[in-house]
């Protein structure tokens, strides 16, 4: 976006700048190189984009679009060449099939493809159409001239809700069907929008795609575990759970484990990124994490089901260890046994603690 498009458009300079620094943040990269995140959004040649909509509720377009302060739609929209969308263009019906055609025909080979929803495959994809055309075969025609795809949102990445059991209309992923194009999921019910821009940004800062992991998330927003990160971890960490919703549990902010939180197993950086621009997710108005990100969690676990925890993970709270300054005649692996010794001298006591009548039952440590 040009100085001058984004003052047009209603999004100040320090606003594009500040949409620039989150989103060097969000990639992990030094607070120095958002000058060049920022020029590189600046000089882009607006890469074309082909947005498709399949078996989905507009959520995630909706989540993009509904962002606000600094206006990181504008941001994207200024940014990206939107040839094809069909909830924000003004065609319709042939209007609109020409110009989906002929934006791929012109950019054979160079546009990015955005997906969002799931594809039905069953019954030869009949339950799903647009303009005369399955979702299969949409999809299938304008992957072949893409440069790279982008699956936007959890239905697109995996399913979704479509694809829980029964999967009555073999609702799939985008990963699923296309096998020959590299796949980019930025997964979430909605995802965060910055998660999206913040890929692109990457991308046309060095031209190349970002990390992924197994699932094709990048690594930048999807390598940690909210539960790192949750401002509840320390109700987590001295066992403080929230039992029942509106209760005295609840209302102190407990931890929402014993709810049905999914934080423990949901790669995503919500709780640090947040939503809306006034910094709430989920978790910090009192709602469980239902683990959206996660292709084995949403809608296959009941919400309020438990998570079995078998590995977790430290707070990253704790001051740092200087491992390098050796105290006299202590070795760290005496400290560490000291400390593992002392642990469960704690543990026992708080064991003990425990079975004492307290009267304070909230106060369990999780199974
Ligand atoms: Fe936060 Fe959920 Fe983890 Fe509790 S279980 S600390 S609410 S992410």
């Amino acid at each position: 976006m040009g100085k001058e498009a984004a003052l047009r458009d209603g999004v100040s300079r320090r606003d594009f700048i500040k949409t620039c620094v989150a989103a060097t943040a969000i990639m992990g990269l030094p607070y120095s190189m958002h000058t060049k995140v920022a020029e590189a959004a600046q000089r882009a040649n607006k890469p074309p984009v082909i947005w498709l909509h399949f078996q989905e509720c507009t959520g995630c377009s909706e989540s993009l679009l509904r962002s606000n302060h600094p206006d990181i739609a504008s941001v994207i929209l200024d940014t990206l060449s939107l040839d094809y969308h069909e909830t924000l263009m003004i065609g319709s019906g042939a209007q609109a099939e020409k110009s989906l055609h002929d934006s791929m025909h012109a950019n054979h080979g160079k546009y990015i493809l955005v997906v969002e929803g799931a594809i039905p495959t069953k019954d030869k994809g009949i339950y799903c159409k647009v303009g005369g055309m399955t979702a299969v075969d949409s999809l299938t025609k304008a992957a072949e001239g893409a440069a790279a795809i982008i699956a936007i949102g959890t239905c697109a990445a995996y399913g979704g809700i479509q694809s829980s059991p029964p999967n009555p209309t073999g609702a799939m992923g985008v990963r699923d069907i296309i096998k020959n194009k590299p796949i980019i999921n930025i997964p979430g019910c909605p995802p965060s929008p910055y998660n999206f821009l913040s890929t692109v940004l990457y991308y046309l800062t060095f031209n190349k795609l970002p990390e992924l992991d197994s699932l094709g998330r990048p690594k930048f927003a999807y390598g940690r575990k909210i539960h790192e990160h949750c401002e509840r971890r320390p109700h987590f960490d001295a066992g403080r759970f929230a039992v029942a919703y509106g209760d005295k549990t609840h209302a102190e902010g407990y931890c929402l484990y014993k709810l049905g939180c999914k934080g423990p197993a949901t790669y995503a950086n919500c709780s640090v990124q947040r939503f809306n621009d006034v910094g709430v997710w989920p978790v910090s108005v009192g709602h469980p994490c239902i683990g959206c990100t996660e292709p084995d969690i949403l809608f296959k676990k009941p919400i309020a089901e438990k998570l079995q925890i078998h590995l977790p993970t430290p707070p990253d709270t704790y001051a740092p260890a200087d491992l390098g300054q050796k105290g006299p005649g202590v070795s760290p692996l005496a400290t560490g046994v000291v400390g593992i010794a002392g642990g469960l001298a704690l543990g026992a006591g708080a064991m003990l603690t425990k079975k004492l009548p307290t009267g304070e039952e909230t106060h369990e440590k999780h199974e």
